[in-house]
């Protein structure tokens, strides 16, 4: 049975999220979703996997249509990519897949967004695609759906500040400095590193931290860039200045996608209660959906504040309370009469983030790996974490199973290189040599 199998093999949103994709098999719906979007900047691993893969990648999008019962699949891609929009049109022709050119706007791969710009149907705030008949699923996710064995490695883009960006192959559990090397870059010459993305990730704490399933790109920044910095600015002192500095112009708002296509997100609404906590609890409200995408902090806001975090803190808070927006699964939400209307170009996002000076490419290298070591983290997606099944000193292959999936939500961990199992704790650290 596929959900078991990919269970057994980890398969979790490579997107970024994690979510065990088992999971999201177990509702039929009408429509399957490849999310081809990648609307991150400097981020090219999905596009570059469609040119090299995307026979497997549609066998693994096929897979979970039957899985699903879903007859019409579609494909929501950025409208620039016009050579893989071609192939993919000639392949897709009899398989019942639809290819949906997006444009080449920020956040076009918003799981509510690519649902909305490609189906037209508004997820409920606070649902999930299926309750509008969707799944939506990643590009890398559909290749290990096809590939059909235990998840080891993880395509990802090095970018930024580097002479060459590429994407490659990495086992999970490789360091960053490991991965940076592979790709032609010194990792003592790099001053930050984003993970994920620009716009959504979050600045490494070192580079002794590890590939995971989920990990997209590792983009490279110099001292002083404003994307690091403003990453660095600490909760008490954004609080301050927000309290301070806005205005309540709301540019945070309208510019909001969630708030765009009807969801109840308010982001000045937030900042605002920044300064009122006797009415903190009904502004927090305002949070509730936002996904955390960042455009009104990075984009939006012209005083540079910090809307997107106070959102985050108030969906912590919202959470802890168990208070719940009165529009909770509310059905049927119509989109603001604006919404196509005020769409981010990427073009200038990249020119806002300063990101202009670098190049925006990442074609797909092969690398012939020798590392010393991994560390294998047993939790690297939504649920549990992974029960370890073996021993401190065992002989591990490639491929073989060193964390079994718990008994609730969660998936099975495998070993991404050969050699001995040195530690065992929340990770499984496997060394080439005794
Ligand atoms: S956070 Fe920025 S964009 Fe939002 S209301 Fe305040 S000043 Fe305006
Ligand atoms: S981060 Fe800002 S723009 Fe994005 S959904 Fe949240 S409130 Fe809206």
């Amino acid at each position: 049975m596929l959900a078991e199998r990919l269970r057994t093999n980890g398969v979790v949103g490579a997107g970024g999220a994690g979510f065990p994709t088992y999971k999201k098999l177990e509702r039929a719906v009408e429509v399957v979703i490849m999310n081809a979007a990648e609307c991150e900047p400097l981020l090219h691993k999905d596009k570059e996997l469609l040119r090299h893969h995307g026979a497997m990648i549609l066998d693994g999008m096929q897979r979970v249509m039957r899985e699903v019962g879903s007859r019409r699949g579609i494909i929501g891609i950025k409208n620039k990519y016009k050579d893989l929009i071609h192939d993919l049109e000639v392949a897709c022709a009899p398989l019942g897949i639809h290819v949906h050119a997006l444009g080449d706007f920020y956040p076009a791969g918003d799981e509510f967004i690519t649902v909305f710009e490609t189906t037209g149907r508004v997820i409920p705030p606070g649902g999930l695609p299926g309750d509008v008949g969707c799944l939506v699923t990643n590009v890398e996710t559909l290749l290990n759906v096809a590939l059909d064995r235990p998840v080891t490695h993880k395509f990802l883009t090095v970018a930024g500040d580097v002479a060459q960006p590429v994407t490659l192959r990495a086992p999970v559990g490789a360091s960053y400095g490991d991965v940076l090397r592979a790709a032609g870059v010194a990792p003592e010459s790099v001053a930050h590193v984003l993970v994920g993305g620009v716009m959504m990730g979050k600045l490494s704490t070192g580079m002794d931290e590890v590939v995971t399933r989920t990990t997209g790109g590792l983009l490279c920044f110099p001292v002083g860039h404003v994307l690091p910095r403003r990453y660095l600015a600490d909760a008490p002192a954004r609080d301050k200045i927000g309290k301070s500095a806005c205005d309540q112009c709301s540019f945070c708002t309208e510019m909001c996608p969630r708030y765009l296509i009807g969801h109840p997100v308010e982001p000045h609404l937030a900042m605002r209660g920044l300064g009122f906590n006797m009415v903190g609890e009904s502004l927090m409200l305002s949070s509730q959906f936002c996904c955390e995408c960042n455009l009104c902090s990075l984009y939006a806001c012209p005083e540079d504040l910090f809307p997107k975090d106070a959102c985050a803190d108030n969906k912590v808070a919202l959470r802890a309370r168990k208070l719940q927006h009165p529009d909770t699964g509310k059905k049927n939400v119509k989109p603001h009469s604006m919404q196509e209307y005020r769409h981010v170009p990427l073009s200038s996002l990249i020119k806002k983030l300063g990101l202009s000076a670098y190049r925006n490419v990442g074609p797909l290298v092969e690398i012939d790996w020798d590392l010393d070591q991994v560390r294998i983290p047993l939790k690297q997606h939504v649920g549990a974490p992974a029960l370890p099944c073996v021993e401190v000193g065992q002989r591990v292959v490639e491929g073989q199973m060193i964390g079994r999936a718990p008994a609730g939500l969660g998936v099975a961990v495998h070993a991404s290189m050969g050699g001995f199992v040195a530690e065992i704790g929340e990770s499984v650290v496997i060394r080439r040599n005794d």
